[in-house]
């Protein structure tokens, strides 16, 4: 018999049907034993009474074991059962555990047992030692907060993806074997076998290839890449993190701006009817009042922050370009420029002039923009240089030397000189977002197997060592590891 989804099962009431699912928990009562059920679809509660041969079989099953149930579905007339009703018929949905039939079970297969879970699946693991629940990571994702936030995220990626594609962008892949890329942060590097002595970096973001889609004729273009930055751990940090990446020709900061408010808006509209936009269109803070008032350039500007349904948007704008590199943690580079953001970002239209002329360093403004939601950057991006003379001008201003600019960058340049349409983007940090759209405290949550806070996978063990073997055929001989004194 084909398998019913628990959901669908108030649609066969008096069939009998055979479910597929885990035992969610077991209740033996004598005479009668009896079980919550789960799959991905929901929970239902299952009754054995009456029959001997199927009660054995019952009293041996375990909480997590899979299993296969043969029932009839009966309806249920119980008080919870009847709020249940009142409630499906109020707002036309149904909860996942369905209150308003049950099963009348009449036969069992096990399908797989389990070991007893070393916590509690059938509650909220929110305050379950973490390093336990990553070790476990497949027991945790199994609790019902765990389903929703990967559901959800599920859910707004594809209405993204729609999105997008209704409005005629492709989405593209781009390597993840790259090469390093001068994007502030430090690169995580592979080696190579068959160039020994040559190394791979992972994609920081796919920043420069999202640029040549744009050369290559494609106009728009997004991907949810992955990006990796090997960075301390610090706070809610991941060494790899997803990002809705977007690339588009012959546009402006305001286009850009304007279809990405439009697509959030739509997210929250259409997927979270409960939360509320504090302000549409979201507003706009110039970076240096959102410093002088709210003391950092992510402000949070929710009217009241006890309402865990408030989505406070807003755009954070005119950055400036350079800033000096005063904090650097090498003393040489104190005093040098560098970018606030992007080296391939473009200014404003009003600042090319300076950019050009190398003038006016510290008041060049970049065409910059920022989305930032209750107090966090869930995304950035900007308007690009694609005149190959003002990128030259950007990195020369940033310190690179002419030979410098022609090996790292030679290859962009030389795209930008084929033919490059004017072009700009943006990155959603959608970790992120998804981490405030679930009201949830860490991005941890919202990732189905992220790192813990050392950058380790508990439940894999890695990173770990290579074999031998696997050294020597990459030309790699470890040195020492000195100990701190
Ligand atoms: N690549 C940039 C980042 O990762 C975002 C962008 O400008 O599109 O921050």
């Amino acid at each position: 018999m084909k398998r019913t989804h628990i959901k669908n099962l108030h649609q066969q009431q008096g069939e009998t049907v055979v479910i597929n699912c885990w035992v969610d928990v077991a209740r033996d009562q004598g005479k009668m034993a009896f079980f919550d059920f789960r799959d991905a679809s929901g929970k239902v509660q299952g009754v054995v009474f009456g029959k001997p041969e199927v009660l054995e079989i019952a009293k041996t099953l375990r909480p997590e074991w899979v299993v296969e149930v043969t029932g009839i579905v009966n309806e249920r007339n119980v008080k919870n059962a009847k709020e249940f009703k009142e409630e499906v018929a109020e707002t036309g949905k149904r909860d996942f555990f369905v209150k308003d039939v049950e099963l009348e079970i009449t036969d069992f297969k096990v399908l797989n047992k389990a070991e007893t879970p070393v916590f509690e699946v059938t509650e909220s693991t929110v305050n379950t030692n973490e390093e336990v629940r990553l070790k476990n990571r497949y027991l945790d994702l199994r609790t019902e907060r765990m389903q929703n936030n990967m559901k959800m995220r599920h859910r707004v990626a594809k209405l993204c993806r729609d999105y997008l594609d209704e409005n005629d962008f492709l989405e593209l892949e781009t390597p993840i074997l790259t090469k390093s890329t001068p994007e502030g942060a430090r690169d995580y590097v592979v080696p190579s076998r068959l160039s020994p002595h040559n190394f791979y970096a992972l994609p920081q973001s796919p920043q420069q290839y999202k640029q040549l889609l744009m050369t290559s004729g494609m106009e728009r273009y997004f991907q949810f890449a992955r990006c990796m930055r090997d960075e301390d751990l610090r706070g809610d940090r991941q060494p790899e993190f997803t990002q809705l990446d977007i690339e588009m020709s012959f546009v402006s900061e305001e286009d850009i701006m304007q279809m990405n408010e439009d697509l959030l808006i739509k997210i929250v509209t259409e997927l979270y009817p409960e939360k509320k936009i504090q302000q549409i269109p979201f507003p706009r803070i110039p970076y240096a009042e959102a410093m002088e008032k709210y003391g950092n350039d992510r402000p949070d500007i929710r009217e009241n922050k006890d309402d865990e349904n408030l989505l406070a948007f807003c755009w954070v704008v005119d950055f400036p370009f350079f800033e000096k590199t005063a904090d650097s943690d090498d003393p040489q580079a104190q005093g040098e420029w560098t970018f606030t953001h992007n080296p391939f970002s473009l200014s404003k239209p009003e600042h090319i002039e300076n950019l050009k002329n190398k003038e006016n360093i510290a008041d060049i403004m970049a065409a910059q923009y920022d989305i930032c939601l209750n107090g966090y950057e869930i995304g950035g991006g900007s308007v690009r240089a694609h005149d190959p003379e003002i990128l030259k001008s950007i990195l020369s201003i940033l310190g690179h030397s002419e030979e410098k600019i022609q090996e790292n960058f030679g290859h962009m340049l030389k795209a930008l000189g084929s033919g490059t349409p004017p072009h700009g983007g943006i990155a959603w940090g959608f970790d992120r977002l998804m981490m405030i759209l679930q009201n949830e405290r860490t991005i941890r949550e919202v990732i189905a197997f992220p790192k813990n806070g050392e950058g380790r996978d508990p439940m894999m063990e890695s990173p770990s060592s290579v074999s031998e073997d696997q050294l020597n055929e990459l030309h790699i001989q470890l040195k020492q590891i000195k100990k701190p004194q």
